[in-house]
């Protein structure tokens, strides 16, 4: 897996090199977290949600179960359709896994005051974004995309990390959850490897 996420960080690196020269135009600044609120779908793929397992798992125990029940705690607020935060963000308004923020948040900025309508990103940026996050899915051939805990819940079905971490591709097992929850294979969107 490790060799996974180096790739993944340099996908990263590579898109945050180009954004540079356009987020210099942005308005986005310290304690704005207007991206992480209210949202629609905050969508990750299974490497990027493996990396914050371990990541919360490296925490202290009482910071791990309260993210836990953030996590927990989201996935009843969509079930009921109510609008949620991400269940990463911290009463402070800042990111509890800054460091290993996935994609999504990396190519989000706004150019205008965001309102209802969202950020406002150059039409290049948008591009770069939708290349960095089609790189990502061909890197996590045998992986899934969908809202962060959603794809986080998914490594609680037994025998699921592992089996996914050491390559294994079989949907059939996640089939009905991925389906009621609007997991996107990424084998069936990007052909063979
Ligand atoms: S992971 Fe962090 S940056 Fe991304 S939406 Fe959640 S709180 Fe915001």
């Amino acid at each position: 897996m490790e060799a996974l996420f180096e790739s993944m960080d340099q996908i990263y690196r590579d898109l945050d090199q180009r954004l540079v020269p356009l987020m210099s135009e942005a308005l986005c600044g310290p304690g704005c977290s207007l991206c992480c609120t209210g949202t629609g779908s905050i969508d990750i793929n299974t490497l990027e949600g493996l990396r914050i397992l371990r990541y919360m798992e490296s925490l202290p125990q009482n910071i791990h179960a309260r993210m836990r029940s953030s996590l927990a705690k989201d996935r009843k607020n969509r079930k009921q359709e109510r609008k949620a935060s991400c269940p990463f963000l911290r009463k402070n308004r800042t990111c509890a896994i800054y460091a290993i923020r996935p994609l999504v948040c990396r190519r989000l900025y706004s150019l205008e005051p965001c309102s209802e309508r969202g950020p406002v990103l150059h039409k290049e940026a948008v591009s770069l974004g939708a290349g960095a996050r089609d790189a990502l899915q061909r890197l996590d051939w045998n992986g899934y995309s969908g809202h962060i805990s959603y794809v986080l819940h998914l490594f609680d079905e037994p025998g699921f990390r592992t089996f996914y971490a050491s390559g294994g591709f079989d949907p059939s097992r996640v089939m009905d959850y991925g389906k009621a929850h609007k997991l996107v294979i990424h084998r069936s969107l990007h052909g063979k490897k």
